[in-house]
């Protein structure tokens, strides 16, 4: 169990699993699951414009180029391999190097090595103070099932 929950949660406390850009993520896997059932929807998507009198159906290109791209991204997560979103993360290595699951467990936490902007600094500190508060198996059940975003 505690394997399982290291291999979803990052050291910032963020769970890798449900990132958009995780291998096996949710996002990922109903974006492909969409496109599948999309189909030829380019095609349809220029009719129902003229035909149902509807100018959403301009907007289709866009999300089709999004929802590929959500489905495109193949991260195997930052306990596996460098953050591919914010490359500059400072908890990766760090937290390798001292040899420690979660950022809660450092002498120096909260410190300023993360490179993160003021609402991700907020939101790692909140998560691994709430990991510290309940532990971690709970705070794995209380999260699990919220979306990351
Ligand atoms: S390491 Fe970064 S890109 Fe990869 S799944 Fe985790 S948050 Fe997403
Ligand atoms: S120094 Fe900061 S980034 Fe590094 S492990 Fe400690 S709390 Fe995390």
């Amino acid at each position: 169990m505690r394997e399982d929950i290291l291999k979803a949660l990052g050291p910032c406390g963020l769970n890798c699993e449900k990132c958009f850009a995780h291998e096996n993520g949710e996002i990922r896997k109903y974006s492909l699951k969409l496109i599948e059932k999309l189909g030829n929807f380019d095609f349809y998507a220029k009719r129902f414009e003229s035909l149902l009198d509807n100018p959403i159906f301009k907007k289709y290109p866009d999300f089709k180029i999004m929802l590929e791209y959500l489905a495109s991204e193949n991260c195997k997560g930052c306990r596996k391999e460098n953050c591919k979103l914010f490359k500059d993360c400072g908890v990766r290595n760090c937290h390798q190097q001292r040899k420690i699951d979660f950022c809660f467990q450092c002498n120096d936490f909260p410190c300023k090595n993360t490179n993160f902007d003021s609402a991700l600094d907020k939101r790692w500190i909140k998560l691994n103070n709430r990991i510290r508060e309940i532990g971690l198996e709970k705070y794995y059940a209380e999260t699990k099932d919220k979306p990351r975003y």
